[in-house]
């Protein structure tokens, strides 16, 4: 979602004279975005606020030009007046929710460095209806924010807290900012939320609307061709969107659905409200209405009072799902979370053993994952050039990085089919097999 804010941070900053650069070295306003939720995140804000301090000074002493330096995203948020405290070089800092005043704000910058610009508030008018901005190039594959914030309050997420209440984008913004997607030649959109299946509103029928049936709207638009969306919570997954991926091509047969863990006890201290036999009782209604769809998700290891047991319940619950991939993270404590209250917290070398487990039982499914698709035929939308000359990548259906070589020139953007021929552990290779257009 960072991705994305920056993108609308850039679009609404052109009309006053901004461009993309190139690095921090000569810019006149230097954008940090930033993440809040594990404290790896946070430690990282100040250390590259300490490397934009040293960028902004040299520009100072070698060409008498002052940087404007602004602040962004979930850290802005929830430590605004810390971040203005600790670094005083910095001169705007701005909540997720607040972006869209990015311009004013910078209008009042003051040069002697004095007065600074805090703006952390949830406005009441969505930040969306003030940011219709126009759209710059994408490339093929962009995210579209369809949802914000949320209401679930687990007990180790700080999400409730600097993203606010949980909010769904009206179906004629999501179908308008669809349409400058495509005049800018997207052709793959990825629905984002923090909860994105919670997502509901009245549609152009004036029914409610799920995430299903707003997907089965994009896939009307013929200029779309791949759909994706993340991240989406289990109690939200109901039947129609289960059902879109049995009836919607476009729809990509990839599911990101985290658990965080498999013993009950612990989903309960989580406060995720549901327990590991209905989270295996939603993955088997997915997969009868789609065998071959992709399973993916995350986990938190080491939560307060995580035994050895609740660890092995975890394990067993991977090893039952057979994941394509997934994602893990040690538990980490965040200020104002009621988790951060808990006090049976589990010891470093603990959470690093069991990550370790976790992350290494994963892989062996991500690669038999991976190696079940050689040979299999995948229709790919071709995102970038590779590293390599001559060498090009895309995503396949399953969310798999694939690379492939070819001599044809300006194949980004097109879509192609592709014999996968090998599987690595985090990507595949192919072979061009036709282009499609
Ligand atoms: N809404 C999604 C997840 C959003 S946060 C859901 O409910 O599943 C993305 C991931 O970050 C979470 O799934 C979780 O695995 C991880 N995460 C969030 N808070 C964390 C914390 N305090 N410590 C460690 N990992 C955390
Ligand atoms: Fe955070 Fe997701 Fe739980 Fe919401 S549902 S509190 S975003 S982990």
């Amino acid at each position: 979602m960072n991705f994305y804010d920056s993108d609308r941070m850039t679009d609404l900053l052109k009309p006053h004279g901004y461009q993309l650069g190139e690095n921090e070295d000569n810019a006149d306003l230097i954008v940090l975005n930033t993440c809040h939720i594990r404290e790896k995140a946070v430690e990282k804000t100040y250390s590259e606020l300490g490397r934009i301090r040293d960028k902004i000074n040299a520009r100072l002493i070698n060409t008498g030009k002052r940087s404007i330096v602004a602040v962004a995203g979930c850290v802005a948020q929830a430590q605004g007046k810390e971040i203005m405290k600790r670094s005083p070089w910095v001169d705007i800092v701005v909540g997720p929710q607040s972006f869209q005043n990015l311009p004013e704000l910078i209008a009042k910058v003051d040069p002697s460095n004095k007065n600074k610009n805090i703006d952390i508030d949830f406005p009441t008018i969505p930040k969306f209806d003030n940011l219709d901005t126009n759209i710059e190039n994408r490339g093929p594959s962009a995210f579209l924010t369809i949802q914000e914030g949320c209401d679930k309050f687990c007990t180790f997420c700080v999400v409730p807290y600097t993203r606010g209440a949980e909010y769904s984008r009206p179906v004629i913004s999501i179908l308008d900012e669809a349409k400058k997607l495509i005049d800018v030649g997207v052709k793959e959109i990825t629905l984002l939320g923090q909860n994105v299946n919670a997502w509901s509103a009245t549609g152009l029928d004036q029914k409610n609307w799920g995430l299903g049936r707003l997907i089965e709207e994009l896939a009307k638009i013929n200029e779309i061709q791949f759909i994706r969306y993340t991240t989406s919570h289990p109690l939200d997954m109901d039947l129609e969107l289960i059902k879109a991926h049995r009836d919607i091509k476009k729809l990509m047969p990839y599911l990101h659905l985290p658990i965080q863990s498999g013993s009950d006890k612990i989903l309960r201290l989580m406060n995720r409200k549901h327990t590991s036999k209905e989270y295996l009782r939603i993955i088997e209604k997915v997969r009868y209405h789609n065998p071959h769809i992709a399973i993916s998700g995350d986990f938190i290891v080491g939560f307060p009072g995580e035994t050895k047991q609740d660890h092995h319940l975890t394990l067993n619950l991977i090893k039952e799902i057979n994941y394509s991939q997934a994602y893990s993270f040690k538990y980490s404590k965040r200020p104002g979370t009621p988790g951060s209250t808990l006090l049976d917290h589990v010891c470093k070398d603990i959470k690093d053993t069991r990550l370790h487990e976790v992350q290494e039982l994963l892989r062996s499914q991500q690669l038999s994952f991976n190696r079940k698709t050689i040979n299999s035929l995948i229709k790919v939308l071709v995102l970038k050039k590779g590293k390599k000359k001559n060498q090009y990548l895309a995503r396949s259906p399953f969310n798999q990085s694939i690379y492939f070589n070819t001599k044809e020139k300006n194949l980004i953007g097109s879509t192609v089919n592709l014999n996968v021929t090998e599987a690595f552990q985090n990507s595949l290779a192919g072979n061009i097999v036709s282009n499609i257009n």
